[in-house]
């Protein structure tokens, strides 16, 4: 890996921070021989804006996870994703040339989509998965690893990767689960819960090998959010979830902060001594 070639693809927003980070970027890797700009089958995606930049740069990777490693530059504070703050590219760039192709990588969630007509489309999440229902209440029985767990009246379900675990899920009251847990989260949106109408209240962290199913009772139109994607389906016997057979890789280097320093830098901040 030393001596060869790495092909570096620069994914950016529009946001004109972005837009000048990536051409001091460009600028700063261009005149060493050991890399090439290309977002055509890239070693190593860089994605330059925040959190969300880099779950759009897995979408657009992630049939390539056996070949690629991506590192996030965050234009902000630091996100979950990005290890660089934008005035470090000179030590993004020193760890480039001393990379040697070590790596840390994440569980991801795969989302099969099987449809009364027999098709069965499938999606993968970095953060998570909801299915919901706008209109009205979303009815549907939730399964555990083929157990019929309980018959869910309320808004959505979402089920949640280690790592999407501080995102929407947090929001919905789900734990913080470190992402070496190789295990998926589902959480309750807006339940129902009355004398009638009872689920379990709180969110349930599911194994890797265990499949978790909601089999909707109604055809009519649920909306799949798959991170920041948004698809409207009808007619949907069950979604299947489960954790895919292949991780997200990141390249690891000195800066690849412990999981814990995200959390608390993100929702803590400063830890005062007494
Ligand atoms: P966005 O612009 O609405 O940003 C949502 C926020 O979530 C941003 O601050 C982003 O940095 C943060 N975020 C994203 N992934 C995270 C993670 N793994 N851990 C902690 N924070 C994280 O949307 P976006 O930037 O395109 O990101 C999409 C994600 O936003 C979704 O996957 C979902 O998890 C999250 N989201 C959260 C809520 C909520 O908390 N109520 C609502 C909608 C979406």
């Amino acid at each position: 890996m030393k001596n060869t070639v790495k092909r570096i693809a620069l994914i950016v927003n529009q946001r004109p921070r972005s837009q000048e980070v990536f051409q001091k970027l460009s600028r700063m890797l261009r005149p060493y021989k050991q890399f090439e700009l290309s977002r055509k089958n890239p070693d190593i995606v860089i994605s330059i804006g925040g959190d969300g930049m880099l779950l759009s740069a897995f979408h657009r990777y992630k049939d390539q996870l056996d070949k690629v490693r991506f590192i996030g530059v965050h234009t902000g504070h630091l996100g979950f994703y990005t290890d660089y703050r934008d005035f470090e590219l000179d030590l993004l760039v020193q760890n480039l040339l001393l990379d040697q192709g070590a790596q840390i990588s994440y569980p991801l969630l795969q989302i099969k989509i099987h449809y009364q007509s027999g098709d069965i489309k499938e999606y993968l999440a970095l953060n998570e998965a909801t299915v919901r229902r706008t209109d009205r209440t979303m009815v549907a029985d939730l399964h555990l690893n083929q157990v019929p767990f309980e018959r869910f009246r309320g808004d959505g379900i979402c089920i949640s990767t280690p790592t999407g675990s501080t995102a929407y899920n947090k929001s919905l009251g789900g734990s913080v689960l470190h992402p070496t847990i190789e295990a998926l989260q589902v959480t309750e949106v807006a339940s129902l819960n009355n004398r009638v109408y009872r689920t379990l209240g709180s969110s349930v962290i599911v194994p890797r090998k265990d499949k978790i199913e909601i089999l909707p009772l109604s055809d009519s139109t649920h909306t799949l959010l798959v991170d920041n994607h948004v698809y409207q389906v009808e007619q949907v016997s069950r979604f299947e979830c489960q954790i895919y057979h292949r991780k997200i890789p990141f390249m690891a280097s000195s800066k690849h902060t412990s999981f814990w320093e995200r959390v608390r830098d993100s929702f803590i901040g400063e830890v005062e001594d007494e």
